[in-house]
């Protein structure tokens, strides 16, 4: 911009010196003609009146250095020529100024050389007796007088260009410097010249109204970070090319990134197959959904493109933790296969002796022995069936149960009322230790709470074996604890003895009417209580199951 400025304020300061060098030389050339003229004017006639007065002796002795005299005759033949020989003049009748002369007594005219360097002025006058006198000077013509002032116009030129040198350097320096030093944050706090007063006051509502932008963005930025942040659920924001360009803290904690990967290819998150084809289906415009399986869990992965004006501009990822879901699926499909598999046994027990009764193939003293058989089957599968609606009870959150104050010291003692006959014909004795201890509960699931662990603890025991239960009251919880001398769990079952149908020793479970159902009903129906359930065994030893109920 200096340099422009420079340029410009030299190319006007040249264009003034030499408009002004020709007008001046040209108001004075002409003002010089004039004046040369009218002193030839002047000349002529006194001249003329000297030759009217004393013929062609007028001339004698005559100073003819500043003007040309010559005098034609009426005939046009030139009688006396100051500078030229005149009988060698050709005739001068048709010259402009003589020709004038005759016509209206005087005549005028002005001839350049061929050079045109010079210009001669020719004023002619009629005499009395018909010639006409003629007296021309002679002037440098315009250009010559400029060829001649060349050197001091040249000199004049140089100090003006050196002169609009400077002044322009300090003038172009004295409007780009406060340009530079402008402070843009706080314009209206320069002290500048007048004319960027409104340029400033121009900045500075702008200044404000980014100032006011940027905030609004900020507290939309703030907000979309609250709602996406404290969202379960991952969301992944992405461009066209697939860049990431936003990932709520759901999603970096699923993903296993941090907030660093923005800006990064989204694939560098997960380069699953199923991740690769979702991002290309979504990045190509279309809807797309996978599953994930990650170590911390199976998240379902639903994408959406994102569109404006029929382009393409990026793809919303949402990432839902589906692990529940896909465990109670893989559950569920366990339970019917295992409850088909645990019904199908004591059905084909009880259809193979029934066939064989109804043939006639059994002997009549063998027909109470397949009577038995047939009856504990059935009560097998009845406990079987009884079991598993429990535990859909449990599953459904036993809605249809009332909670209410029990006491769990009195609920052990009546459970161990009930099997007493079992324990005594397994040669199993039974205590109770502890005292009252009042919990809100749900009284049935309570009870077989205490009744599974207790059958378990007589069924899973050792001849001369005991099974002893106590109830500890607590401010804040109560322990029902029912520990066996019996068999013991290893460690590596320990965890599993909880799950559905799981049984240490499958044979002798089903060998003494076991469900492989009880611990799982243990486990839910502590679970709707909030309580915890710790399991203590050693194999040989017996083993102890403590829960703990908060009140
Ligand atoms: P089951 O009907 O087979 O007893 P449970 O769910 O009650 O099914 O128990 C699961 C398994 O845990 C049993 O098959 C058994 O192997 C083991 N178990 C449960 N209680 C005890 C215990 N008190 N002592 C030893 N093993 C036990």
């Amino acid at each position: 911009m200096t340099k422009r400025i420079f340029k410009y304020i030299c190319l006007v300061a040249l264009a003034v010196f030499l408009a002004c060098m020709l007008l001046i030389m040209g108001v004075l050339y002409e003002y010089f003609t004039g004046e040369a003229k009218a002193q030839l004017r002047a000349q002529t006639d006194l001249a003329a009146q000297g030759v009217a007065r004393n013929g062609i002796g007028f001339f004698d002795g005559l100073d003819t250095t500043d003007y040309r005299i010559t005098l034609v005759g009426a005939d046009g033949n030139v009688i006396y020529d100051s500078a030229a020989d005149a009988e060698e003049m050709k005739n001068h009748a048709d010259r402009e100024e003589i020709a004038a002369a005759r016509e209206t007594g005087s005549g005028e005219s002005s001839r350049y050389s061929e050079t045109l360097t010079r210009r001669s002025f020719y004023c002619a006058k009629l005499l009395p007796d018909g010639s006409v006198l003629r007296l021309s000077c002679t002037q440098s013509s315009v250009i010559a007088l400029m060829l001649g002032m060349l050197q001091p116009i040249l000199v004049i030129a140089l100090i003006a260009a050196l002169l609009s040198l400077f002044f322009a350097s300090k003038l172009s320096k004295r409007i780009v410097q406060p340009l530079n030093e402008l402070n843009l944050d706080e314009p209206l706090k320069n002290d500048c010249y007048d004319e960027l007063t409104p340029l400033l006051r121009r900045i500075e509502s702008q200044h404000r109204q980014i100032l006011l932008q940027l905030e609004l963005l900020r507290q939309k930025q703030d907000e979309f970070e609250a709602v996406t942040g404290s969202m379960n659920e991952g969301l992944l924001l992405l461009n066209d090319k697939g860049t990431v360009l936003s990932i709520n803290a759901a999603a970096a904690r699923i993903l296993d990134a941090d907030r660093g990967c923005v800006g990064q290819d989204a694939l560098t998150l997960n380069r699953s197959v199923a991740m690769q084809e979702l991002l290309e289906k979504v990045l190509g415009g279309e809807q797309a959904q996978a599953q994930l399986e990650l170590s911390s869990g199976i998240y379902e992965l639903d994408a959406s493109p994102v569109m404006s004006d029929g382009r393409l501009r990026g793809a919303a990822l949402l990432l839902f933790d589906v692990t529940d879901k896909a465990d109670a699926e893989q559950m569920r499909r366990e339970f019917t296969a295992n409850v088909s598999h645990e019904l199908k046994t004591p059905l084909h027990s009880i259809s193979g002796c029934a066939e064989l009764l109804l043939n006639g193939m059994v002997k009549p003293e063998d027909v109470k022995q397949f009577d038995l058989q047939i009856y504990s089957e059935a009560q097998r599968m009845i406990r079987l069936v009884d079991d598993i609606l429990r535990l859909s009870r449990l599953d459904e959150g036993a809605i249809d149960m009332q909670r209410s104050c029990c006491d769990l010291f009195e609920l052990s003692r009546s459970t161990l009322d009930a099997l007493q006959s079992e324990a005594q014909a397994a040669g199993i004795s039974l205590s109770l230790e502890g005292g009252s201890a009042v919990i809100n509960g749900i009284p049935q699931l309570l009870d077989s709470i205490i009744f599974n662990l207790c059958d378990n603890a007589i069924k899973y025991n050792k001849p001369g074996g005991s099974v002893c239960i106590r109830v500890e009251d607590f401010p804040d919880h109560a322990v029902l604890t029912v520990s066996d001398t019996g068999i013991g769990i290893p460690a590596e079952h320990q965890t599993r003895v909880f799950e559905r149908f799981y049984r240490v020793d499958k044979s002798h479970s089903k060998e003494i009417g076991g469900t492989g159902l009880g611990l799982s009903i243990v486990k839910h129906a502590a679970r709707l209580h909030k309580a915890k359930i710790e399991l203590e065994s050693t194999p040989g030893h017996g083993s102890s199951f403590r829960i703990s109920f908060s009140k």
